[in-house]
């Protein structure tokens, strides 16, 4: 029996490796619907390759090309964000969530609101949403898949296990590339530079949120959703090999990892065959050749963006949603060259300075303070430039 899945964010750097791991195992998966934000081009390359039965253009004004593109195939075009909600929610069993930002919480939340299985790339949707999220996963019968490595690890390590029982998460952290920058070179960091993740190759904003920490802040939230435990009981460990991808500390004084190379297949895999394993392509683990794995505490002085996610955290309301907004348009800001690289967490204080703490009750206020959050923080980026 073959699965079906749908592929939101499929000409992504997760997009593009979950493909990988599914096409290797024809027998197994069996893609029925792609989507993309603007790249017409990639997607209906993707559509006609896996003979997916609908693909989805956010960009609905690239709709005529999307279906000159697909012409002759039985793959059905579409636009918009109610066709994404419907690639989502349609024939697919698993929905692999790997849109980039808060772009992707209608998608993914209508997977979750139709039972779907749904393996997660796409933390800003939790960080947003986590409480709406993880209740509605309860009420509609869906099962939540982590795809983060960090998460995959957690879940990994809890499997077999009671959550009751761990004390503690610890979530590792490559460091990015200015984990040993001085803070004069960081201030003067370039796009280029901040985007050279040393262990991993990811997409731009993730990229960026690596080198800010501000990733490892969003994983914070992230795990606080997904595994129910506190701000204080989940730790942040700097190890810049890559190799231990997490851990758990168990009440009895054990600590579990999980390990593997810095290869995001070997976690998607996971997520797409689980509870069974399948075989990946990525590299094996030689420890003998990496000699010896390195902890170290985080630098909050040098990456104020962690202890900002931290108190977003612990602040709760709408504070998470705030900072994933103004982390999202200053990493943008950055990458245009806008703003500096210390600039993209003072305008994230900034923003959680202002922030309304009222709770969402929907995601339709998610979206809301979203939105306005983008404005408030567009408009004062633009006094300061002028
Ligand atoms: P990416 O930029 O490479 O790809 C993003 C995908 O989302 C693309 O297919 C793009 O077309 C689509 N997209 C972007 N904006 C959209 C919009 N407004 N509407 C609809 N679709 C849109 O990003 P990525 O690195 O693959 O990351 C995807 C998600 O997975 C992110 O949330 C990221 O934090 C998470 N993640 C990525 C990695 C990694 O190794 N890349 C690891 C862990 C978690
Ligand atoms: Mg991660």
């Amino acid at each position: 029996m073959t699965r079906k899945i749908a592929i939101l964010g499929a000409t992504g750097s997760i997009g593009k490796s979950t493909l990988d791991i599914a096409e290797r195992a024809p027998d197994r998966f069996e893609v029925v619907s792609v989507t993309a934000a603007t790249n017409v081009e990639a997607l209906a390359a993707i559509a006609r390759r896996t003979s997916a039965r609908l693909a989805v253009i956010a960009d609905e004004s690239r709709l005529p090309t999307l279906r000159d593109l697909l012409a002759g195939t039985s793959c059905q075009a579409a636009a918009g964000e109610s066709a994404l909600a419907e690639a989502a929610a349609g024939e697919a069993e698993l929905v692999i969530a790997a849109i980039v930002g808060c772009a992707g919480l209608r998608p993914t939340m209508a997977a979750v609101e139709a039972g779907k299985t749904v393996a997660l790339a796409n933390k800003e949707a939790l960080v947003t949403a986590g409480a709406l999220m993880t209740s509605a996963a309860q009420k509609h019968g869906a099962t939540l898949l982590p795809v983060d490595s960090e998460h995959n690890a957690i879940f990994q390590c809890l499997a077999g296990n009671r959550v009751e029982d761990a004390s503690r998460i610890i979530l590792t952290a490559s460091g990015g590339p200015f984990r040993t920058a001085s803070a004069e070179q960081i201030e003067r960091a370039s796009p280029a530079e901040a985007v050279a993740h040393p262990n991993w190759s990811m997409g731009a904003k993730i990229s960026v949120d690596s080198a800010t920490l501000m990733n490892k802040g969003l994983e914070l939230i992230e795990a606080h959703y997904l595994f129910g435990l506190p701000s204080e009981r989940i730790d942040i460990l700097i190890h810049p090999q890559s190799v231990v991808h997490s851990m758990v500390e168990f009440v009895d004084g054990s600590v579990l990892a999980q390990l593997g190379s810095p290869d995001m297949r070997i976690a998607i895999a996971y997520a797409l065959a689980w509870p069974e394993r399948i075989p990946t392509p990525a590299q094996r683990l030689d420890l003998a050749q990496i000699g010896s794995l390195d902890f170290e505490m985080p630098d909050v002085q040098r990456f104020p963006a962690l202890q900002l996610a931290r108190e977003a955290l612990e602040a709760g309301g709408a504070s998470p949603i705030v900072l994933n907004a103004a982390n999202e348009v200053a990493v943008a800001s950055f990458l245009a060259g806008r703003i500096r690289f210390r600039d993209i967490a003072a305008t994230v204080e900034q923003a959680l300075q202002a922030a309304d703490c009222a709770p969402p009750k929907s995601i339709a206020d998610v979206l809301g303070v979203d939105r306005r959050t983008r404005l408030r923080v567009e408009a004062s980026m633009k006094e300061h430039c002028s």
